[in-house]
């Protein structure tokens, strides 16, 4: 009983007061330390955001998917800061995705990996529409691709075309390859010698194109070559070409197309997809072996084999220029929707392959532009019979690393990478004195020197761990330590030499701009143009000046068609009806058009896009318009006169017309914009210009405009316009008329 009683007092007492506070107090304190780490967490946080966005280069690749690889080892040799799932707190300086630009609307800032419209500009169909419409203009200069046909629309035309060969008895028999438009990868690609043998009942569009016969064969192996092209920007526009490539082969000796081996794809098509399941896929490492081989291998066996392999790199340099300076109206047009001025977005860039055979007189052929060209590093090996297991490929790493790697560089925000490397070095060489004054002895023998630097980095907080790359700057460290020409570390420890090592401001800024001066000229991607071929390629960009005044005539900002009202505007405001268009017959061949294009395109119809009048529709109106109004003895001239009539009438001296509108049209081709300002030379004075003319007669020209023009906006004119030769003579320049290269 009393054991029970003592039991329910104890029961009863309250707990030791003692226990409760120290229970309260315990978890007051944790409390605080967890407050306490969780502001030591957001300074960290906020710190590092600070630090990455002053310093370090961001490249997101939460969507980089196949290309992850080869990104991830160029972030870590450049050493870039990798967010593998995106960053929430701001922009990264560069966006790589593996999808189109379209699927990213999140993205705001920094660069991206691709233009708006890419995939679609570079399909089968619009790819080779722009080429054709070149030809139309330069028939000799745009002879590098196939004659094409687009089914079903040009089917007729197609039939025709072979029906009239079959009555030539044309020799070889000749025969066609039918591509699906957005097709890749070999998928859905078939011969055919017959129209009756296109089927067009999957309802999709294709092209029919002539099939080139008389390739270039090594071991007797028909091959193609995957050219990497960096388009680093539309404006000013600027491109690159990757010195090294891939060279894909088919894996069944080739032989002339019969109707018996019409249907072999291992013998026509060199895709590797296609290619890799055949049982005679030769996986060589060596270079020049196997059915996978670098460029430059293949070119050297071309040289061996007595050929000038440099003249086929420069005609497969100069197929790159006209192809790009081919799209660039049609990419302007599509990143003026997905961009339009005024709207934040990121800038783009964008690595492109261009597929490209050689024929047997060694003269490349464009087959076609992928807008997402493989960039993975792997390739498929059957490790026993159909198990197929993902190896590492030397000859992929060969040729995509430095091409990813070198993009980088070339993309990325060069002033930041040049004061995050200058920043790192000073701390690097503070610590370096801080560390060997310290310990006050002469440091031990080179070798351990730079052990004693491994140390210092490693010791470095932990922010600075967060750099990817720690030994390569180690590496450069050492380099600095061991610059002097006898490639070992130095004793830094006599003050004099340890000083020097401090070095000054502008030593470092020179040290680092070689360093990326270096690296630029080593790079693999040489730039074409504006660099090799910007004067040879300024002919061809005339059509960019009728898709600046496509863009000017949209009725709505971001559209992609112009409608009946903006077309009607763009006569009325060149005025065209001066020139004879009524506005009946301007209303006639708007519906028309439309109407023509909205068959071309039954993939791309108006519903789509909006209503009315494609880019290429508006510039076959134009094409239309120079035919019947501004003859001239060629095509060209004729655009051009259209061109440049509508150019004055739209008054582009105007700042508030002239900002609308992109810059390059006007620069290019003999408008001169200056500090706001553009000058363009009336035809009325083109037009009296002799071979006597002098620069005073076409100031006097101008003496009773409002605006008179400077010498300067004359002489940059002439220039641009390829109008004249400087022959500095006594006194004044005499300027002799030449006639311009495209009238030629
Ligand atoms: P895909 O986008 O499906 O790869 P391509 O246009 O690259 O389509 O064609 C696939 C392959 O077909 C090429 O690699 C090439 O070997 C062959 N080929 C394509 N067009 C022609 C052609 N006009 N003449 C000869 N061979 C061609």
């Amino acid at each position: 009983m009393a054991a029970s009683k003592s039991l329910l007092d104890s029961l009863k007492k309250p707990e030791p007061t003692n226990f409760r506070m120290t229970d309260f107090r315990r978890e007051l304190h944790l409390r605080h330390k967890r407050e306490e780490h969780a502001k030591k967490e957001k300074l960290r946080a906020l710190q590092e955001s600070k630090y990455v966005s002053r310093y370090a280069i961001t490249i997101d690749t939460s969507r980089a998917r196949s290309n992850c690889d080869v990104l991830r080892m160029s972030i870590k040799e450049l050493g870039f800061k990798e967010y593998p799932f995106g960053r929430k707190d701001n922009c990264c300086d560069v966006h790589w995705h593996a999808c189109h630009f379209e699927e990213n609307p999140e993205v705001f800032g920094g660069k991206v990996n691709k233009f708006p419209g890419m995939s679609e500009i570079c399909s089968k169909m619009t790819l080779f529409r722009c080429l054709d419409i070149m030809r139309d203009l330069f028939p000799t200069d745009y002879d590098f691709y196939p004659r094409t046909w687009y089914l079903p629309a040009q089917f007729h035309e197609f039939s025709c075309e072979i029906r009239k060969m079959h009555e030539r008895r044309v020799k070889p028999k000749p025969t066609f390859i039918i591509k699906p438009d957005t097709g890749a990868q070999g998928d859905g690609i078939y011969l055919l010698r017959e129209p009756n043998e296109y089927s067009s009942l999957s309802g999709k569009c294709h092209v029919a194109q002539e099939y080139m016969s008389n390739v270039y064969l090594i071991d007797k192996f028909k091959f193609d070559f995957r050219i990497y092209v960096l388009l680093k920007s539309l404006e000013p526009l600027e491109f690159y070409i990757c010195q090294e490539g891939l060279a894909r082969f088919s894996t069944l000796p080739y032989e002339n197309p019969t109707n018996k081996n019409i249907h072999e794809s291992f013998m026509h098509l060199t895709n590797y997809s296609l290619n890799k399941r055949s049982s005679t896929f030769n996986r060589s490492d060596r270079d020049d072996e196997g059915s996978k081989r670098t460029l430059t291998s293949v070119l050297r066996r071309i040289a061996m084999n007595g050929h000038d392999s440099n003249k086929v790199w420069k005609s497969i340099e100069r197929i790159v220029c006209k192809t790009i300076v081919a799209i660039v109206p049609e990419m302007k047009v599509e990143y003026q929707a997905a961009i339009p001025p005024g709207k934040t977005g990121p800038s783009c860039f964008q690595v492109l392959g261009f597929d490209i055979l050689l024929l047997q007189n060694l003269k490349p052929i464009l087959l076609e532009i992928n807008a997402s060209p493989s960039l993975s590093l792997d390739s498929e090996q059957e490790v026993s019979p159909g198990v197929f297991e993902y190896v590492l490929s030397p000859k992929d790493e060969e040729v995509k690393y430095p091409l990813i790697r070198d993009t980088l560089l070339h993309v990325v925000p060069i002033d930041k990478l040049k004061y995050f490397r200058k920043k790192k070095k000073q701390r690097l060489l503070k610590k370096l004195k801080a560390s060997t004054s310290q310990k006050g002895k002469r440091p031990d023998p080179p070798v351990k020197q730079r052990t004693s630097i491994v140390i210092i980095k490693a010791d470095e907080s932990d922010e600075e761990k967060r750099e990817v790359n720690v030994t390569q700057q180690m590496s450069e460290m050492h380099m600095d330590v061991d610059s002097h020409g006898d490639g070992t570390a130095r004793d830094v420890n006599s003050d004099d030499e340890r000083e020097s090592n401090i070095k000054s401001d502008t030593e470092l800024d020179e040290e680092v701009d070689n360093y990326f001066e270096t690296k630029l000229r080593e790079s693999c991607l040489k730039q074409l143009y504006p660099a090799i071929y910007d004067e040879e390629c300024e002919r061809y960009r005339i059509l960019e000046r009728v898709a600046g005044l496509f863009i000017f005539f949209l009725g709505i900002r971001g559209s992609l068609r112009i409608g009946p009202t903006g077309f009607r505007t763009f006569a009325r405001k060149c005025r065209l009806n001066r020139k004879g268009m009524t506005n009946a017959s301007v209303d006639i061949m708007y519906i028309d058009l439309q109407r023509r294009w909205d068959h071309m395109n039954p993939e791309r119809t108006s519903g789509k896009k909006g209503n009315g009048l494609c880019y290429q529709g508006f510039l076959d109106a134009c094409i239309e318009i120079a035919r019947r109004k501004f003859y001239a003895p060629t095509k060209i001239e004729m655009l051009e006169n259209l061109v440049d009539h509508c150019e004055l009438n739209l008054n582009l001296r105007d700042n508030d017309l002239a900002n609308n509108l992109p810059r390059l049209h006007f620069r290019r081709l003999g408008l001169q914009y200056r500090q706001g300002s553009m000058y363009a030379m009336p035809r009325r004075v083109i037009d009296q210009m002799t071979e006597e003319t002098t620069i005073e007669d076409l100031l006097k020209a101008h003496e009773k405009k409002l605006r008179q023009p400077s010498r300067e906006d004359i002489e940059a004119f002439l220039r641009k316009s390829r109008r004249m030769i400087y022959q500095p003579s006594s006194g004044s320049r005499v300027i002799s008329v030449t006639k311009s290269p495209d009238s030629e």
